[in-house]
């Protein structure tokens, strides 16, 4: 790996901005002072440090994101801004995707990262990891729809979806609710509303099996995963 893309990824600042560090002789790789800052080196072998610190090199970033509306949850877009275009340089160049989508206008529990082998785990259906949603609803929601919920509906393309765990928190011409489903069917929520004839007017993702959104994240905001919110995903 070029050493300034790894700086730059550790937040060094600026391949430009690593290039200065070297000239001012501030990096060293295994002892000796580095002169080009694109030398190839081991990240797991080398000792590099910057102003005689010792950087620890991290292959892997996770990050927990409040996703706001307006973004479509993928790495690029011809026509929209993404959620990865709300992340920092500095996360960036660890080319993170997002772990399952979330619609457009969806909100709330967004997992980057570039760990390919977490993202399979996650999403891999044999696991049944248990995503819930706040929605608000047009429309009553009833005891009824809680059975059906439970039973799987049937949505308009014939699948049946599997039993989804719905709760009413208060019902009128708005309704509000939480629904935990296992599955991640292109609008399985919204979907799954239709199928009772209902319409979701509002939806947020408030966690993704043990892992939950961190309420102090305002929408477009993210930050690292602890050890612990780590351990929940592995
Ligand atoms: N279900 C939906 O309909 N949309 C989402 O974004 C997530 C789940």
């Amino acid at each position: 790996m070029r050493l300034d893309k790894l700086l730059a990824n550790m937040g060094f600042g600026s391949r430009k901005e690593v290039k200065t560090l070297v000239k001012q002789k501030q990096v060293t790789v295994n002892g000796k002072v580095v002169k080009d800052s694109g030398m190839k080196i081991d990240p797991s072998k080398d000792e590099v440090r910057v102003k005689e610190q010792l950087v620890e090199y991290k292959p892997f970033i996770y990050l927990m994101m409040n996703k706001p509306p307006g973004y479509i949850s993928a790495t690029e877009d011809r026509y929209d801004k993404t959620v990865i275009d709300l992340l920092s340089p500095e996360y960036q160049h660890y080319e993170p995707f997002p772990v399952g989508r979330l619609d457009k206008d969806t909100e709330g529990l967004l997992l980057l990262t570039n760990d390919g082998q977490l993202a399979h785990q996650l999403l891999s259906p044999k696991k049944d990891v248990g995503k819930t949603y706040y929605a608000r609803i047009l429309g009553n929601v009833t005891e009824r729809d809680i059975e059906q919920f439970a039973s799987g509906v049937v949505l308009e393309d014939g699948y049946k979806s599997k039993s989804a765990k719905l709760s009413i928190l208060s019902s009128g011409e708005i309704s509000e609710i939480e629904v935990i489903v296992t599955e991640g069917k292109y609008h399985q929520v919204k979907r799954m509303f239709e199928a009772v004839d209902k319409k979701v007017i509002y939806l947020k993702r408030l966690s993704m099996g043990e892992l939950h959104l961190d309420e102090a994240l305002k929408l477009g905001e993210y930050r690292e995963l602890s050890v612990n919110e780590l351990n929940y995903c592995q």
